[in-house]
């Protein structure tokens, strides 16, 4: 198999932001929990994209371990490989966009590689360099306070100038509107000059759609979901990937019980599974009794044994706000969250011991604990249930073949429990 694309992700929740991005572009896409182990077993796919959390460690580690994915993805023949990164370019001087950049370029030989955090849709545009986030530039938005990447300067040009060995240029937007052609005209000017890397400007769709066309004629670009848009619709419109429907790729039932499992205490969570009491059985946790190291989870699991083969059942941990406050009072913000999220992954190892082949998440670090437990190494990406939350297979997983969907708190409508077993038959 050869990909057509190969993408490195700085974070897990990008990662999959950046896989549906993908999919919805036409291009069968599996991410991947870390660096695949050599023999991962892959259907044959156009783009993997590997998912990290590199963010916001150590730069040499991230280097190392970006380093290893781009090794597997050029090994598993992707030409083109897109470093994803956040939308406000979260980062400090230290890095990591820079280093991680830097040490990429060299291992593949790239002279100049075109950057853009850009993604019109969720409203950051980038123009003279400036990133804006919605209405206001990056210094002024709230990631001017982000606890781990306060950004204070708008200009991404002197931004990734300070984390990066390379000089930075800029493809400005008069280059980029003029189409395909000026903006390799402008690279082609930069790199004469010993540029290295250039933040290209990008306000609408159609930007990203010229940026990722001329970035395919290099082996390396630096963006977010919003260039990877741009490089599906370039792959595509080249007739280097036949663009598919996402629910012709992930979605052919893999039967067995159904079983969903909430630890989100979202607003939107908390009245998703108020309506799911209509159409399964609901088991709601005593999370005192969790976080104490009661046997909770195993009293769940036989209460869900007694039911799986007649139908779907949720268990759910969720509480409103002010008993969540009164449990964390008691007993710690993170203690009272990270029992219930390894008592949540105890529940959901223990159902697919029993059989469990279709598994509904909610809750962003809930899924993640969940997803770790199971050992699963990677995700064929499939059709949306809603906006932003897709279908998954399970790749190379031990316990063989299963469907997941994975939401964070705020995602999906009421009905979202009974929509997701819909489309997980
Ligand atoms: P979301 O995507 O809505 O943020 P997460 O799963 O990321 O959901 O986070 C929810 C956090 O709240 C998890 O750490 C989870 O273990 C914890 N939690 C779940 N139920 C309760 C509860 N009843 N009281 C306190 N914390 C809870």
């Amino acid at each position: 198999m050869t990909l057509a694309l190969g993408c490195i992700a700085d974070d897990y929740t990008g990662a999959s932001d950046l896989a549906n991005t993908l999919t919805r572009g036409g291009l069968r896409t599996v991410q991947t929990i870390g660096i695949p182990a050599d023999d991962l077993e892959l259907p044959e796919v156009d783009a993997v994209v590997v998912s990290l959390k590199s963010r916001s460690i150590d730069s040499g580690v991230a280097v190392l371990r970006s380093r290893a994915a781009e090794r597997w993805l050029r090994g598993r023949g992707a030409d083109h490989v897109l470093f994803k990164i956040c939308s406000t370019f979260d980062s400090t001087d230290a890095g990591n966009i820079g280093p991680v950049m830097d040490a990429l370029r060299a291992d593949c030989g790239e002279t100049i590689v075109l950057v853009t955090p850009a993604f019109p849709e969720t409203g950051r545009t980038v123009y003279q360099g400036h990133l804006f986030v919605g209405s206001v530039p990056l210094n002024e938005s709230p990631l001017k306070d982000h606890p781990l990447n306060p950004m204070h300067d708008s200009n991404l040009v002197r931004v990734l100038a300070r984390q990066s060995r390379s000089k930075v240029g800029l493809v400005d937007l008069a280059a980029v509107a003029r189409g395909p052609d000026a903006v390799r005209q402008c690279l082609a000017g930069l790199a004469g000059k010993d540029f290295g890397a250039a933040i290209a400007d990008a306000v609408f769709e159609r930007d990203l759609e010229t940026i990722g066309q001329v970035a395919l004629d290099h082996r390396l670009s630096v963006g977010a979901s919003g260039l990877g848009l741009g490089l599906a619709r370039a792959l595509v419109a080249a007739g280097r990937v036949e663009a598919k429907a996402p629910d012709a790729v992930a979605d052919a039932p893999t039967g067995g019980p159904a079983a969903c499992l909430a630890g989100s205490c979202s607003q939107a969570t908390l009245r998703q599974i108020a309506s799911a009491e209509a159409d399964m059985p609901v088991l709601h946790l005593d999370p005192e009794q969790v976080v104490k190291g009661q046997d909770e989870s195993r009293r769940a699991l036989a209460w869900a044994r007694e039911r799986l083969g007649n139908g779907p059942i949720l268990i759910a941990s969720s509480s409103t706000p002010d008993q969540v406050f009164a449990l964390q009072a008691r007993y710690g913000r993170e203690a009272a969250g990270h029992a219930i999220e390894q008592a949540m992954a105890d529940i959901a190892q223990g159902l697919v011991l029993s059989g469990v082949r279709r598994l509904v998440v909610a809750g962003g670090e809930t899924s993640g604990a969940v997803v770790d437990r199971l050992k699963i190494p990677g995700f064929l990406v499939g059709a949306e249930i809603a906006a932003g939350v897709p279908v998954l297979r399970s790749v190379g997983a031990r316990d063989g073949e299963m469907l997941l969907a994975l939401k964070s708190g705020n995602f999906g409508g009421t009905e979202f429990f009974s929509d997701a077993l819909k489309l997980m038959r």
